[in-house]
Order: C-alpha cells, then sequence, then structure tokens
C-alpha cells in the first residue's frame, strides 16, 4: 500500500484578486488545480514550476513552500525520508532531472579575481580592444614556417573560429521540445558559437544551422547518418555526462514522439536507452580507432572531440583523450544538468568542475599535451563569473547549458524526466511545445551571452588583459577565500592574502 509524501509546494488562490479566469488551471500540466464550487480548489501534486503564477492576469496565484511536515532529525532528514518513502511505494530507482540540488561546496563563489594596478595598469575595452574570440579544435603548438616565412598554404587541422568563449552544451531534441532546440541552435548562429546537437542526430529542419552544431555521436548512435556527421561543424564522442557519469543517456517514452522517433529512428512511445559504455570502446586504442573513424568520414574537415565526466581520475582520462587524437576534450562536471537521470547517480557520483578543470590543465601540462587540444568545460556554469573563473582554472572554453534554459523560462523545477513541461522546454506535447516562442527565446539566450560576453571584457581589461587566451590556465590571477586549504592546494591557487610570485 502507497504512502501519500506530504506536499512540498502549495499554491495560494488570493479570493479577492481572483476573477475566475481559470487560465491557471488549462496552463497547469500537472493537473495541479481544478475549478468546484465556483472557485479555484488545489487537487496536490505541485511542483512549482511558477506557470500559473506567471499567467494569472491579477495575480491572484502565489506558490507556497509547505512548512516542513517531518520531525526534525539531523540525520534522517526531508530529503532522506523522502527518498526512503518514495521508493518503498514504487520499489524502483527514483529518477530525477536538472543538475543536483545537494548542497556540495560550491567552489566558484570561494574564488577571488584580481585586478590591476599602479604597475600593470588596466585596459578599458569601452577604448581598447580586448579579444575574446576563441578557436575550437586542435592546436599545432607551432606556426608552419617555410623559407622563414609562415607558410598559409601549410595543410593544418580545422579549427573554428567563435566570437567568444562560450558554447552551449549538448542539449538533446527529445530531452527538450523542437521549439527549444531552434532557439538554442538560432542562438548560436546570431552569436557565431557552437551548439551541441546532444544525443539523436540532428533534425531535417535544422541543417540550415549545422555551421554552428556540434553533432554528439553517443553510445545508442541515434540518428548518426554519414550525411549528416559531413554537414555539422564539429562531431563530439560522448563517452560520458557530468549528471550521470557511467551511465548512458535516458530519453522517457513519454517524449519520443512522431518527431523524435523520426530523428532518432526508434519507435514511437518507447525509451531511448542508450548502452552505458560505447560497446566498441574498451581503452584508449578502441577510442582512437573509433576517433580515426569519425576523421575519416568527415574527410577530416571539421575538428572531433571527446566528452568525459568529471569522475576521479580525469586528468589520467583526458592525457589518454588527447593521445587518441582527440581535438578537442569537454569534461562535465558534478553539477552538470540533465532531462533525466537517476538521482543515486546525479547526487553521488563524479567532481566538481572547477577542481576538475584544474587538474586536467595540470596533468595536460605535465605531459607537454595541453597546447594541443582545446579544453572544453561545464557543469553548473550560473553567470559570467564563473565562466571567467573556469577560463582562469585552465579551460579555453565554457559549456552552458541550464543557464541557457533558465534564460528562455526554466524554472529549475526538476521534473524535465516527466516530459510534461509547463514552459513548453522539456516535453513533446504539441500543446505545451507551442508555449515556447523560438523567436523570444533565441532573443534571449543571445542576451544572456552577449551580457556575458561583455562582462568578460570588463573584468579581463580589469585585469591588464587584452586577450582572452592569456587568461587560460592563468591561476595566479585568482585567490581561494574558503573553509578548506586543501581546494587551493589542489587547483592550485594561492589563498587570499598571498602574493604573486
Ligand atoms: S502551474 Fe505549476 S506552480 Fe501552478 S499549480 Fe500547477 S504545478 Fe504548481
Ligand atoms: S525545463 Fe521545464 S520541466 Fe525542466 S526544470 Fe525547466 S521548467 Fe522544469
Amino acid at each position: 500500500m502507497d504512502v501519500n509524501l506530504p506536499e512540498k509546494y502549495r499554491p495560494i488562490i488570493d479570493a479577492e484578486r481572483c476573477i475566475k479566469c481559470r487560465k491557471c488551471i488549462r496552463e497547469c500540466s500537472f493537473g495541479a488545480l481544478r475549478f468546484e464550487d465556483d472557485r479555484v480548489k488545489y487537487n496536490g501534486g505541485c511542483v512549482s514550476c511558477l506557470r500559473c503564477v506567471t499567467i494569472c492576469p491579477t495575480q491572484a496565484i502565489a506558490v507556497r513552500e509547505v512548512d516542513p511536515q517531518f520531525t526534525p532529525h539531523p540525520v534522517f532528514d526531508e530529503k532522506v525520508r523522502r527518498s526512503i518513502i518514495a521508493q518503498a511505494n514504487s520499489g524502483g530507482v527514483l529518477l530525477t532531472s536538472c543538475g543536483t540540488d545537494k548542497e556540495y561546496m560550491d567552489i566558484f563563489s570561494h574564488l577571488l579575481l584580481d585586478a590591476a594596478q599602479v604597475t600593470n595598469p588596466s585596459i578599458d575595452p569601452l577604448r581598447e580592444p580586448v579579444e575574446t574570440r576563441t578557436y575550437l579544435g586542435r592546436r599545432t603548438g607551432r606556426l608552419p614556417m617555410r623559407d622563414g616565412k609562415i607558410d598559409i598554404e601549410a595543410d593544418m587541422p580545422p579549427i573554428i573560429s567563435m566570437d567568444m568563449p562560450l558554447m552551449i552544451g549538448h542539449i538533446s531534441l527529445g530531452s527538450v521540445s523542437y521549439n527549444t532546440q531552434k532557439a538554442l541552435f538560432s542562438a548560436a548562429k546570431d552569436l557565431n558559437i557552437i551548439a551541441g546537437s546532444g544525443e539523436g542526430g540532428l533534425h531535417k529542419d535544422f541543417y540550415g544551422f549545422s555551421d554552428w552544431v556540434c553533432s554528439e555521436v553517443a553510445s545508442g548512435r541515434f540518428g548518426v547518418t554519414a550525411d549528416y556527421l559531413k554537414r555539422v561543424s564539429s562531431v563530439e564522442i560522448k563517452i560520458g555526462q557530468g549528471a550521470k557519469p557511467g551511465h548512458g543517456g535516458h530519453l522517457p517514452g513519454e517524449k519520443v514522439s512522431e518527431l523524435i522517433s523520426e530523428a532518432r529512428m526508434i519507435p514511437k512511445g518507447t525509451d531511448a536507452l542508450s548502452p552505458y559504455p560505447h560497446h566498441d570502446i574498451y581503452s584508449i586504442e578502441d577510442l582512437q580507432q573509433l576517433i580515426s573513424v569519425l576523421k575519416e568520414s568527415t574527410e577530416y574537415k571539421v575538428p572531433v572531440g571527446v566528452k568525459i565526466a568529471a569522475v576521479h581520475n580525469v586528468g589520467a582520462i583526458a592525457s589518454g583523450v588527447v593521445r587518441a587524437g582527440a581535438d578537442f576534450i569537454t569534461v562535465d562536471g558534478l553539477r552538470g544538468g540533465t532531462g533525466s537521470a537517476p538521482r543515486i547517480i546525479r547526487d553521488h557520483a563524479g567532481m566538481p568542475i572547477e577542481i576538475a578543470i584544474a587538474t586536467v590543465d595540470q596533468r595536460l601540462q605535465e605531459e607537454g599535451l595541453r597546447n594541443k587540444v582545446t579544453l572544453c568545460a561545464g557543469g553548473g556554469i550560473r553567470s559570467s563569473a564563473d565562466m571567467i573563473k573556469a577560463i582562469a582554472l585552465g579551460a579555453d572554453v565554457v559549456m552552458v547549458y541550464t543557464a541557457a534554459l533558465v534564460a528562455m523560462g526554466c524554472k529549475v523545477c526538476q521534473q524535465c524526466h516527466q516530459g510534461i513541461c509547463a514552459w513548453g522546454i522539456a516535453t513533446q506535447r504539441d500543446e505545451l511545445t507551442k508555449r515556447l516562442d523560438p523567436d523570444i527565446a533565441t532573443q534571449r539566450v543571445t542576451n544572456l551571452f552577449r551580457a556575458w560576453n561583455e562582462e568578460l571584457r570588463e573584468v579581463i581589461g580589469a585585469m591588464g588583459i587584452d586577450s582572452v587566451e592569456s587568461l587560460v590556465g592563468n591561476r595566479d590571477r585568482l585567490r581561494y577565500i574558503g573553509p578548506n586549504h586543501r581546494i587551493a592546494e589542489i587547483i592550485g591557487v594561492k589563498h587570499s592574502g598571498e602574493g604573486w610570485g
């Protein structure tokens, strides 16, 4: 017999303000409201998506967090007991979405940036150039020379120029709606950056964006065809993802609509579960083979990268990936987002991205590999400050996932896996997907990234640096101010108060 879980949220309706238009009832995709006895009543099941609050024309609804309904206990706290009750009810694995909400220390917030004073003057980006252009692909580490001059005709590995050191991470069509992915791709085009396709191939309607799309080759190989690999700007093999290291993709059947079944080449309504490992990769040599196959099938015209989850030996894995021939490597941290993942994995496996970037950057430097590859990092990037600190820790390019969805209207309610996102973002239901206007969403994502890039220019100018490349891995421009000195040692950052040199 199931035990009811106490409500976490409750919509409160102000009867005096309510004009009984019933919009909130129609808009609540979680079915939490009904009209009865001439008023709006609550059914239960509110997830705090805030759709009703935003849509109500008279601001008659507020969603409140319900006071704790569990006897206080420091160890068997509310979260723990909710999980136990839910599993005693279902006997199954608990699914969730978005990045972890566990209170792991956020290291970015314990890092302070440097600024120039007196002897190293700052640069005013309004008056002097501050370069944020960034390249994605294999670095040669040197310029090809012929007869004492730079040989501009020499064969160089393919490399992509982006206007800022930001990429939109892999968010698949399936985990999000058609309109959402369209908006992400058109924002990437407007910004001249790259957006990840996520697993599942590229829908034919989006071929016009392919110069700004990095295509993901995941273990399920859903939708991967030679035809479309040749169209995209870059290809990335997904070995792992920060929100669920060691796991494959999981697209619940509710989200496999006609459109998704066509793009992924799978039957409608079936769960799309890609295997945990790639069944043809059991060693670095196997990975090398797949990289070679992808380079061959794209006629060596696009960079081929590898994405790994930040796990305990991430430095050694990254080194192997670079040696296997990857042109770029993406490290995805513990707080990375997901459309669906087992909560146990999302909350308990992996490594914060701050530590992972510094570890990988350091390891690649020690092995003389760092200047051969582009290092991309993501997983919980919330602001331009996080982006700038990630770059100073060693990232060339910073991947943004959840923040781009928040810019469009996502409320981080962690219900994407249910497939009934009230904002039309993480859903395939026609009546919901039309709630997101792709043009407005494009504009909002574009605004966010432009604002972050402007802030980047202001900050590096204030540091006296005229190009973002000079900030990459420049950990001397960071200082740690936090409770755990050991973290500072591991990421190679001095404590606040310690000088240069
Ligand atoms: S629309 Fe969202 S916030 Fe409002 S009642 Fe439904 S689930 Fe709760
Ligand atoms: S995409 Fe939708 S369902 Fe997912 S967290 Fe955001 S608002 Fe909630």
